[in-house]
């Protein structure tokens, strides 16, 4: 018999209202799932049930959705990255920075279960991986118990930098075309896994390093697959220059000519639109595509703040009336540290307080990414969803006093105080600590892959640098 579980007079509840289509603050409810689906959210649950969970001390709120992240080289990068964009590449750190930066096989394992558990402690439940493919991949998404968007990355150019002042692409589409019929065949490969918790997710790496053909070839499969596809686009100046330059149109305007543009299509940042202050382009139209064509943009904002660059900004394009997800893309793989910044860099870039609400950043995280990924069973507490859930300990001290708490939750705990995690009714996540997967061990795996990354810094670095000449420590080591 499969098992009910009923979470009994929980403080708070963020249970989904389809009437409004938002979520809403349920107080001193219940939340109760059978096997892999949710069969009450509300008050007074007076039929049976194998386990009860006391709720008195409890947030309960709808697993979060990750709509862009790395998880196979991103922990890697940890002390390494952080200060490294490229200072001639208008502050990007994906050309020079990233590449003489490499792990192999056994560190890409390390950087997948290190970041899995770190999405997991911090409320995740479904995540889009957007990987190149490494083996023992599907192995670690199963162990994790999330559920997970399985998306190869593939091109037809990879980007190269002789001298750190500009980027070339080398073009190889017969290599970007095996790639893509690898990719089909192993997301493929995902949706019929045993674990029934895999989905397939088309990824033509980056609008400047795919060709048109490519594109429309991927557009015509996901079409007709009924796939979601996702590209990066909008994320660097160089990436713009670039597209203007071949085309006379901003990427987000090449986008629409090709077709791409459309429900079901997801911008991975989208940051670098014709409106935005690094750019004094004269058009202003790349927003209202985004909104009118129904595309989705993943948003992720740490990595580039970091860097200096800010979405402008998150609270217009979601009055636009874009779709917006909220994903991790790097290290750390803390949803909630990325919905805070979200929140308050949106308020930095507007100048002011009311352009963004908590709960908008909230529903991006949650049903924003589910919608954009075709999903109205995740993402939310409602009858017939998925039972992906999180429990926050309200009493944990980061969280006192509890008003409101997402808001202590998202500006002040984060993953602190989330307790517990269920994806599919499966307890991934108790008492703060991941129960599929062992951070630690993965830690120490990847203190040795840095290390292997570090001595292979000189040999692909153009003028032969070292790791240290390349990301000196924040600190000179004193004697
Ligand atoms: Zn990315």
């Amino acid at each position: 018999m499969t098992k009910t579980t009923c979470i009994r007079n929980a403080a708070w509840v963020a249970a989904w209202d389809e009437g409004v289509r938002t979520h809403v603050y349920l107080k001193d409810a219940d939340v109760v799932f059978t096997g892999n689906t949710i069969d009450f959210v509300g008050k007074g649950y007076d039929a049976g049930a194998n386990e009860e969970i006391d709720g008195s001390n409890l947030f309960v709120m709808p697993g979060l959705v990750n709509l862009h992240c790395h998880p196979y080289n991103q922990p890697l990068f940890k002390g390494f990255r952080e200060e490294l964009a490229s200072k001639k590449l208008f502050m990007s750190a994906l050309y020079d920075c990233t590449a003489v930066y490499r792990t192999d096989d056994e560190g890409r394992q390390a950087c997948a279960e290190y970041a899995l558990s770190e999405l997991l402690l911090s409320g995740v439940t479904t995540i889009t991986d957007l990987s190149f493919s490494y083996p023992g991949w599907f192995d670690w998404l199963d162990k994790s118990g999330l559920r997970a968007y399985v998306a190869p990355m593939y091109c037809s150019a990879t980007w190269h930098t002789e001298d750190g002042n500009k980027v070339d692409y080398k073009w190889d589409e017969a290599a970007g075309r095996r790639a893509f019929d690898a990719a089909v065949k192993l997301i493929e490969d995902a949706e019929n896994h045993s674990s029934g918790r895999l989905s397939a997710m088309l990824m033509p790496a980056q609008v400047d390093t795919c060709t048109e053909e490519l594109l429309r070839d991927s557009l015509d499969l996901a079409e007709e697959k009924g796939w979601p596809i996702q590209i990066h686009a909008g994320q660097s100046v160089v990436e713009f220059q670039e597209m203007t330059r071949r085309h006379g149109v901003t990427p987000i305007q090449w986008l629409n000519q090709i077709g791409f543009l459309r429900p079901g299509a997801i911008l991975g940042h989208a940051i670098l639109l014709d409106t935005h202050s690094w750019l004094y382009w004269p058009t202003k139209d790349d927003l209202a595509l985004i909104a009118d064509t129904g595309t989705s943009v993943a948003h992720c904002p740490v990595v580039f703040s970091r860097y200096g660059m800010i979405m402008e900004s998150l609270g217009d394009y979601i009055r636009s009336g874009v779709n917006v997800g909220i994903g991790t893309d790097t290290h750390p793989h803390n949803m909630l540290e990325e919905m805070r910044t979200a929140a308050i860099l949106s308020r930095v870039a507007d100048k002011q307080t009311y352009g963004i609400t908590t709960a908008e950043v909230f529903h991006a995280a949650t049903a924003g990414s589910a919608k954009a990924l075709g999903r109205d069973d995740i993402g939310r507490l409602e009858v017939g969803a998925k039972a992906d859930i999180v429990l926050v300990d309200i009493t944990h001290p980061a969280m006192l006093p509890v008003r409101d708490p997402l808001r202590s939750l998202m500006y002040t705990a984060a993953e602190r105080a989330v307790k517990d995690v269920y994806v599919d009714g499966v307890k991934l996540v108790g008492d703060g600590e991941v129960l599929t997967l062992d951070q630690k061990t993965a830690g120490e795996k990847l203190e040795d892959a840095q290390k292997r990354a570090e001595k292979g810094v000189p040999t692909l670095h153009s003028a032969n640098l070292t790791a240290e000449q390349v990301s000196p420590l924040s600190l000179p080591i004193g004697s």
